[in-house]
């Protein structure tokens, strides 16, 4: 045994507060509405075309690029909402959920010494990721109420060095969605600055209220210059399958694969042939066609069921988390009232915003959680009895 700690590459990163919620959560018999994957079961019609796929004998390593069929289904999918055409060859990599690709993405980008622009409130994976690339984050808060793109603060912040901007619509933790002009606008500018956007479309389907899916896809100058990022697992209700894509351009691809090749290499090859038979099926067809009225309705049983509490909230316009705003009712800190609130009786495992703001740009103070709202029906009723008992005091 080392009788030394070991010298750290990320030494302000501890384990994640997911993570930790989701363990507090189950040792003190909590609801958890924390962590971002759904408490209900994949379409059993996807189910059945992983365990075919098994039994045909999709078994060994897939491509490293990933499921060529499936790879093919990616690309119509993209070119039928975007009309953007990716060649399945050389821009469509399949990897080990978003996250391995937003990793070999950033890996691949970034230059020791280089900056990279997230937007805050933002996901966690980021910023470790920019800093074992050898460069350092810039964070620059998302408009105030509405969480939108504020491009004057954008264009304040950048420098020399900003080599990229990473974005994430539908936004975790927010649900803030695109405008076409924040699109256009930000086009515009990257186009100016010959820098590189990593667009995270983890939840991209998930868009409400009657509003447009918009991708950096649908912006062909944003196409050139971007790395989009899709996760299976969000669409399909798979997450525990982790498997997801990155479309980019030939020249990023290929530095990207270079990563991916030594890291993932290759992932869960009758996963990737079941998802890719469901997709083309009914069922698929179907399910993805129903996805954003699924979830709105999820977002909407649980905010009717707030609706005239001490909760403050902007609805989430997309996504499958909504923001809750307690400073009417209580004064600690967000840290402090998600752990008392989870380890009370009948408790509730909510995540604090805090921790999505990268080292140094935290807020002051925080009075704002995060609710998963991609939760069952009786899972979403238990949410908003328990809530409303925390703000009725
Ligand atoms: N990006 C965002 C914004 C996410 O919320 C998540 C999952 N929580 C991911 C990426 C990772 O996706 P995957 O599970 O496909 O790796």
């Amino acid at each position: 045994m080392l009788d030394r700690p070991l010298p750290s590459k990320l030494p302000g990163v501890g384990t994640t507060i997911f993570t930790e919620m989701s363990a507090m959560a189950n040792a003190h018999g909590a609801l958890n509405m924390s962590q971002g994957f759904p408490d209900f079961q994949p379409p059993m019609a996807l189910q059945q075309a992983v365990s075919r796929a098994m039994a045909d004998g999709h078994n060994q390593y897939a491509p490293m690029a990933g499921n060529l069929r499936l790879r093919e289904w990616i690309a119509s999918d993209i070119e039928s909402r975007t009309g953007t055409a990716y060649d399945v060859e050389s821009e469509i990599t399949v990897g080990a959920g978003a996250s391995s690709l937003l990793f070999a993405t950033i890996q691949a980008l970034i230059q020791r010494g280089d900056e990279a622009m997230v937007l805050t409130p933002c996901y966690d994976l980021y910023e470790p990721a920019v800093n074992l690339a050898g460069g350092t984050v810039v964070s620059v808060p998302l408009k105030a109420d509405s969480h939108h793109l504020d491009m004057e603060a954008i264009a304040q912040a950048w420098t020399s060095r900003t080599r990229l901007i990473i974005v994430n619509v539908p936004n975790n933790p927010s649900g803030a969605i695109w405008s076409r002009t924040d699109l256009t606008a930000l086009a515009r500018f990257l186009k100016e600055k010959q820098a590189f956007l990593v667009s995270d479309e983890v939840y991209g389907p998930m868009v409400y209220d009657g509003q447009e899916q918009l991708s950096a896809a649908d912006e062909p100058e944003l196409v050139e210059r971007s790395a989009i990022a899709v996760s299976f697992g969000k669409v399909l209700h798979c997450t525990g399958w982790k498997i997801g894509y990155v479309a980019a351009p030939s020249s990023m691809t290929a530095e990207l694969r270079k990563v991916h090749q030594f890291d993932v290499f290759s992932t869960g090859a009758p996963l990737q042939a079941g998802m890719d038979a469901f997709l083309r099926s009914t069922e698929g067809r179907d399910h993805m066609h129903d996805l954003a009225a699924f979830y709105a309705a999820k977002r909407d049983r649980f905010l009717n069921g707030l609706e005239g509490s001490k909760w403050t909230l902007t609805p989430a316009e997309g996504g499958y988390f909504q923001l809750l705003n307690y400073d009417r009712f209580d004064d600690r800190n967000d840290r402090e009232v998600t752990r008392d609130w989870c380890q009370q009786e009948d408790g509730i495992a909510l995540i604090p915003l805090s921790p999505f703001f990268p080292m140094g740009s935290h807020p002051s103070s925080s009075s704002s959680v995060r609710v998963c709202f991609a939760k069952g029906n009786d899972t979403l009723d238990q949410g908003v009895e328990r809530l409303l008992r925390i703000s009725n005091g």
